[in-house]
């Protein structure tokens, strides 16, 4: 029975009940952590082969010693793989360092400090810049726009991407909004997939500021948690058809392929772009760790030998959101007090609990000795206006520890959406 449908009696009982079992939770002392996406030591073994690469003797890729400096692109060889995953030309994809975040940091403070291929002044000369967020969103994106001082809008996200008439309605007249955050497959923390209509608008819309970039964060775009990998749309060539060829600046990692923190980070992008970001960078690098890049070319292959890689992951990993499904659904399900997403890749489910309960939720999981993210972390400045969204990562403990895990966070948000009921 729904929850609202209890009596005051039902509802006392009901809150007593969970309160004694919360107790003995408590009692327990258990020290669980289901705060960030990262891999789970199993899926990093399925890489533990790149650390032998490339073997003695192994150094050179077309005429490249990779243990030299330049070659600022990266491997052309790398870069052919990932152009295939992400339907693109090679000369349209350059191989950076360890992390795509690096690269959007990059990509803002250069268009901040210098403006880009269209603008007419440095963004730090503008009165104002703002941004589009997709809310709820990647904390780690708003970190960026928050330290270079670029204002964050929030703007709904759905499963199939963002409130586009909103998005359209706000960039056609403010020149100030200069661009967006997008992650368009599997995205952090619902696993939206933007659809079709959604990409081919952002391609297509007009925009106030002649210089609008979209940072579109393909972190997730073969991280699959079924037998089948998602379509990349080629939105360069959407968007060049539409009369906006340098809208689109793309990047994506092997952080969550081979080794978080040891991969390999990617941008895809008009030469125009990729001209520019190589500019800058070259001024601050005298080129990528190519080594690395030979160990990952040397390591999958081809494109298939990613996609068979990824597979390996999903083996791993699905289960563990599937118990994490079926905790919360054991609890939660009969009361409708909470709604959480059924993604089909990346890292995450987005749990919704009741408005002005995902606090207390989090601070009561935390006194359990379940760690969370901080309710508030998939928005802007942090702050989720309905306190409602609590971002679960369920990749890196151990089975049965994101079971427990899961039925705590269940727990608590019984609690203190009856608490609030009764309030
Ligand atoms: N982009 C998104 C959407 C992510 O969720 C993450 C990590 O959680 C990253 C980027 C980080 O990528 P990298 O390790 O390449 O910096």
């Amino acid at each position: 029975m729904a929850l609202s449908d209890l009596s005051a009696d039902d509802l006392s009982r009901l809150e007593s009940d969970l309160a004694s079992e919360y107790d003995e939770v408590k009692s327990r002392g258990l020290a669980l952590d289901l705060t960030r996406g990262k891999p789970s030591p199993e899926q990093l073994d399925l890489s533990e082969r790149l650390l032998g690469l490339p073997e003695p003797g192994d150094h050179t890729a077309g005429k490249t010693d990779v243990r030299n400096y330049g070659g600022g692109a990266g491997l052309p060889g790398l870069r052919a793989i990932v152009a295939e995953l992400l339907g693109v030309d090679t000369d349209r994809v350059i191989a950076q360092d360890n992390a795509s975040l690096s690269i959007m940091y990059d990509l803002l403070s250069f268009a901040v400090l210098f403006g880009t291929p269209d603008s007419e002044r440095p963004w730090k000369d503008e009165e104002e810049v703002r941004w589009l967020c997709p809310v709820p969103g990647y904390d780690r994106h708003f970190g960026i726009t928050e330290a270079l001082g670029v204002e964050m809008i929030p703007v709904a996200l759905g499963q199939g991407g963002p409130d586009m008439d909103e998005v359209e309605r706000l960039v056609a007249d403010d020149p100030s909004i200069k661009g967006m955050w997008c992650v368009p497959i599997f995205s952090n923390p619902t696993g939206a997939v933007y659809d079709d209509h959604t990409v081919s608008r952002l391609a297509r819309m007009t925009t106030a500021a002649p210089d609008f970039r979209i940072i579109w964060d393909n972190a997730y775009a073969v991280h699959t948690l079924t037998a089948d990998f998602p379509e990349v749309p080629d939105v360069d060539a959407l968007a060049a058809e539409a009369g906006h060829p340098n809208r689109f600046l793309q990047v994506c990692s092997t952080s969550k392929i081979t080794f978080a923190g040891a991969g390999v980070s990617f941008l895809s992008a008009s030469t125009v772009n990729l001209d520019w970001y190589l500019g800058h960078a070259g001024v601050r690098s005298i080129g990528p760790n190519k080594v690395n890049q030979l160990a990952h070319l040397r390591f999958f292959g081809d494109a298939e030998g990613v996609r068979t890689h990824m597979q390996k992951h999903r083996e791993i990993i699905q289960p563990k959101f599937e118990a994490a499904a079926a905790a919360l659904s054991r609890r939660l399900g009969e009361y409708d007090v909470a709604r959480w997403t059924h993604p089909e890749g990346g890292y995450f489910i987005d749990l919704e609990v009741v408005d002005g309960t995902a606090t207390e939720t989090v601070r009561l999981a935390e006194e359990a000795g379940v760690a969370l993210t901080p309710a508030g972390s998939a928005y802007p400045y942090g702050e989720d206006p309905d306190d409602r969204h609590i971002r679960l990562a369920p990749t890196l403990p151990p089975l049965a520890e994101v079971e427990t895990a899961m039925d705590v966070v269940a727990l608590c948000a019984l609690l203190a959406a009856c608490r609030a009921a009764r309030a």
